[in-house]
């Protein structure tokens, strides 16, 4: 989607270097960490937010992602969350997971 900034990540046009990454997510570290690890799981397609996604498998996929790169990082305590619409706090409309952890 024009003007969607993670967008834009996932299709090469602002650098970024990924965490993690599978066919359908990639994961970034977020550039103004509200902990000490703050890392955000971003489906590739544009989905403005949760009440968009009808495909259960990608939401699998993004929970599976949260799994893998937490193992990967060696991350066990952990919080996870999604703003969900502007008035949850949402800023960026392209859903996205944070994961936030001060392990
Ligand atoms: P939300 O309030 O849930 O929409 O969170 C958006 C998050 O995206 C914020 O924590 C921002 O710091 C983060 N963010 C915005 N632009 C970028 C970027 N270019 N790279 C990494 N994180 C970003």
């Amino acid at each position: 989607m024009e003007d969607c900034i993670f967008c834009k990540i996932a299709n090469g046009e602002i650098p970024s270097s990924y965490v993690y990454e599978t066919e359908n997510v990639y994961v970034i570290n977020d550039i103004a960490p509200k902990a000490k690890h703050h890392m955000l799981v971003i489906p590739k397609k544009h989905y403005k937010d949760l009440t968009e996604v009808d495909n259960v498998a990608l939401l699998a996929e993004l929970m599976s992602v949260v799994k893998e790169v937490t193992k990967k990082i060696g991350l066990k305590e952990y919080r996870v969350m999604i703003n969900n619409g502007k008035s949850a706090g949402q800023e960026v409309f392209h859903l996205h997971i944070h994961i936030l952890a001060n392990q």
